[in-house]
């Protein structure tokens, strides 16, 4: 397979693009709004964003993170959100190809990214995406990896850790640890990934977390208990997972079965 340079620019834009959507999604989506209409409007004065006002990243840079109309600072979310998405469609393409797994994994960073961007300003995993996310990694599963027999595990495992450690965690605390959203974002993961790599994906955001946790802890910005929402986590484990996560499998497993 030859990668050229306009291939990967096509997948680039497509991400800007998508990114673009996504942070529509990210804004509206825990406000109950509608994401397909109206058109962008500017949070500020609600000036109805035109075609100029509108492009991934340029738009961003040419009004220097400012409304046109009022002046407002727009949140560096808008272009960060647009890059990452462009960057992780760039990474799945350098690591699938043009192949119908590609449109999958595609489809899925961008929930990823969306899962990311909500819990992090809201504490919240939508419903509306992890839940058709669930069915839509089932579907897709039953013509591409992981199969439909791995997909159904990673759903039930993804699903089962997440809720028996906030249930232990509840009855031993009395505290709400584990929020439902996890439970059911974990069990998205395995309905794309399959179960191998929803252990992947649980070893990594605990990894994340833990470093995460230690570096507040040693620069005394609050106690592990309220450091970042555990779905950010997860979003950015599950995104390693899917694009390196069947080697890594192959390495630990080859490791001990060689
Ligand atoms: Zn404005």
């Amino acid at each position: 397979m030859t990668t050229t340079g306009i291939e990967l620019a096509i997948v680039a834009f497509l991400g800007m693009a998508i990114g673009s959507f996504l942070n529509v999604v990210i804004h509206r989506l825990p406000r109950e709004e509608s994401v397909v209409s109206p058109g962008s409007r500017c949070p500020g004065c609600g000036y109805a964003l035109g075609a100029l006002d509108n492009i991934p990243v340029v738009s961003y840079l040419v009004l220097l993170g400012k409304c046109r109309q009022c002046g407002i600072r727009i949140s560096p979310r808008y272009p960060l959100v647009e890059i990452a998405t462009a960057a992780l469609f760039v990474l799945h393409y350098l690591v699938f190809g043009w192949t119908p797994l590609l449109a999958v994994r595609l489809l899925f960073a961008a929930a990823m990214v969306a899962l990311f961007a909500i819990d992090l300003e809201h504490h919240l995993l939508p419903d509306a995406i992890t839940l058709p996310g669930i069915g839509v990694g089932l579907a897709a599963s039953l013509f591409l990896p992981p199969g439909i027999r791995d997909a159904v595990i990673g759903i039930l495992a993804g699903g089962g850790v997440l809720w028996l450690i906030g249930e232990a965690y509840y009855r031993y605390s009395g505290e709400e640890g584990m929020g439902g959203g996890d439970v059911k974002m974990l069990a998205m993961i395995g309905a794309f990934l399959g179960w191998q790599l929803v252990i992947v994906t649980l070893v990594f955001s605990s990894i994340a977390g833990s470093v995460i946790g230690i570096l507040l802890i040693v620069t005394r910005r609050g106690c592990m208990k309220y450091a970042l929402p555990y779905g950010t986590f997860l979003a950015i484990a599950a995104l390693v997972s899917s694009l390196a996560g069947a080697r890594i499998v192959e390495w630990y497993v080859g490791m001990y079965y060689p």
